[in-house]
């Protein structure tokens, strides 16, 4: 395992695929790994960890709070249930699951208890596979009034999961699929929020297909395996 180099390795993959690298987030899933090896990624210069359950998420940023590691932004990338919200609602940076209303709603409420905007992403299924979490285009859209109405809530952008499979075409169709579903919601419905905050962020992206999410505008890769190999 040589983090360094693979850290180095999809930097520059950012730079060279990407047609906006400075607006490109490297996130690192440490759900594989204990806070030795996340340390490792911190002293590379690694500040954003993601994890996709409550409890451990919880454990390791008390870990590093301990330590008064205080610059990990950390962030909840798995399916969420509404009662391990409180496990990470002080300290989340970006929660990037939200994929029912029930869940954004108790998600706006803890924010409020702890004084806080939690920064949120909508999970959209572009693939329309079964096996994969998230909205249809059509089912965000029926909720998506009411989510403008959590105020203590704020929607950075949209994440997305690819299907398993190597064929390059299906999966560029997904990413370019997220990016245009952000731009229509934008320009018909986000422009005209009073705040006048705009859909920014696209998840989309892990070890086996970052490079093509890349080239289709993802602006957070999700990289675990490829870190750690
Ligand atoms: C595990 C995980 C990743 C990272 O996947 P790798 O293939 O190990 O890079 C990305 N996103 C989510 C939601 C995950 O659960």
């Amino acid at each position: 395992m040589n983090i360094e180099k693979n850290i180095e390795q999809i930097l520059e993959d950012i730079e060279k695929y990407s047609p906006n690298p400075s607006a490109v987030k490297l996130l690192a899933v440490t759900k594989y790994v204990d806070t030795d090896t996340i340390q490792k990624l911190f002293d590379c210069g690694i500040k954003n960890i993601g994890e996709n359950k409550g409890q451990v998420i919880r454990d390791k940023a008390k870990y590093f709070a301990e330590k008064k590691i205080d610059d990990i932004c950390w962030h909840f990338i798995g399916s969420l249930q509404s009662n391990k919200i409180k496990y990470i609602s002080e300290y989340i940076s970006l929660i990037h699951s939200v994929n029912k209303i029930s869940l954004a709603r108790e998600i706006d409420k803890k924010a409020k208890e702890c004084g806080r905007i939690i920064s949120i992403l909508l999970e959209i299924n572009i693939s329309g596979e079964e096996s994969k979490e998230g909205y249809s285009y059509e089912n965000l859209l029926e909720d998506l009034p009411e989510y403008f109405e959590l105020k203590n809530i704020e929607i950075k952008g949209l994440m997305t999961m690819a299907p398993l499979t190597d064929d390059e075409n299906i999966l560029r169709k997904v990413f370019a699929g997220l990016r245009e579903k952000k731009d229509e919601l934008n320009k018909k419905y986000f422009s005209y929020q009073s705040d006048g905050k705009i859909l920014t962020e696209l998840s989309m992206g892990m070890s086996n297909d970052y490079k093509i999410a890349l080239e289709e505008g993802a602006t957070i890769i999700r990289i675990g395996t490829k870190l750690f190999e």
